[in-house]
């Protein structure tokens, strides 16, 4: 059983935190991933950090899959960005709605991913690959799982080539939902977003915002471990190098790691659904 794997860094926000990612990278290339990706924040608040970080991982060889949000933008600026992308030779894409960051009332000129997809599609053909996000969880402000499985559904038939994940830790919320989103048509590759466990506090602050459930059984045991970095670290990759293993066994066209720009803990679990 293969699967392919690629790794999601956020754009460094010092020089030294640019010097980490570079090493993070270096380790991670020996896996053979498809693809890195490099986030973006909402309201362009990353916009030059996240090109800056996507060139110089192109320049290393890499192929590499800029996040664009549209919340917030124009049409006018998205162009742009589009242009420079494909400028530069990128041919990735991770197409998203975003979140407007607090304070900002403008929502732009786009309303839904499903628009931006679109909107790349007319503009540049079928110059980029593009990953779009999914929820096996639902959306936190979907109105219904049915709502927001047509939301994916709308995102493919607008030109989407594959969809990634929230993160879960129930393998049966994202097997239920693949087989879901076949039976109403989606014919794309959906590959399981994953995201490993070192940090409860962090991770309980992400799982509320995106609205992914820590199931209460690996809530207890992370919250029993209070501050033994070692202990969450050893459950961590247990609980979800286990996880990785089922969905490798399950078909996953590929696995999507979160890595926040840590190599180990997502190498151990690739390691782990390969062995
Ligand atoms: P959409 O697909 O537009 O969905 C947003 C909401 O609107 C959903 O509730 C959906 O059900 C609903 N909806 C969609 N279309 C319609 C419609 N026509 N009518 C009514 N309702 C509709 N955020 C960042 O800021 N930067 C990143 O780099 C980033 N990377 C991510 C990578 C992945 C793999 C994932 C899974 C998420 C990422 N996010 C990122 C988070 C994402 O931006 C948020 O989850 C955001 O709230 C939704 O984005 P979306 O692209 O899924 O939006």
């Amino acid at each position: 059983m293969t699967a392919n794997v690629s790794f999601e860094f956020f754009p460094p926000n010092t020089p030294e935190g640019a010097v980490k990612l570079r090493a993070t990278r270096a380790t991670l290339a020996a896996a053979g991933p498809e693809f890195f990706s490099v986030t973006y924040g909402a309201g362009g608040a990353t916009r030059d950090k996240t090109l800056a970080t996507v060139l110089e991982i192109a320049a290393e060889g890499h192929a590499v899959a800029p996040h664009l949000s549209c919340i917030g933008a124009t049409r006018a600026s998205m162009r742009e960005l589009l242009q420079l992308y494909r400028g530069h030779g990128i041919r990735r894409l991770v197409a998203l709605r975003g979140d407007l960051p607090s304070g900002m009332v403008n929502h732009g000129e786009f309303r839904y991913a499903s628009e931006l997809v679109e909107f790349v599609r007319a503009e540049t053909g079928d110059w980029f690959r593009i990953e779009v996000a999914a929820y096996p969880e639902m959306h936190p402000q979907a109105p219904s799982p049915r709502a927001d499985l047509e939301a994916l559904v709308r995102k493919v038939r607008a030109g989407a080539d594959a969809a990634i994940t929230q993160y879960f830790y129930n393998a049966d919320a994202f097997l239920h939902f693949r087989d879901a989103a076949v039976a109403a048509g989606v014919t794309v590759p959906i590959v399981p977003g994953i995201m490993p466990i070192t940090n409860y506090t962090q991770l309980a602050r992400f799982s509320e915002a995106c609205g992914a459930e820590i199931p209460r059984w690996i809530a207890v045991r992370l919250a029993s471990f209070g501050d033994d970095r070692d202990a969450i670290r050893a459950f961590g990759t247990e609980v979800v190098g286990a996880l990785c293993r089922r969905l490798v066994r399950e078909g996953v066209p590929a696995l999507h790691f979160y890595t926040l720009n840590q190599a180990q803990p997502s190498l151990a679990l690739w390691q782990t659904a390969c062995a």
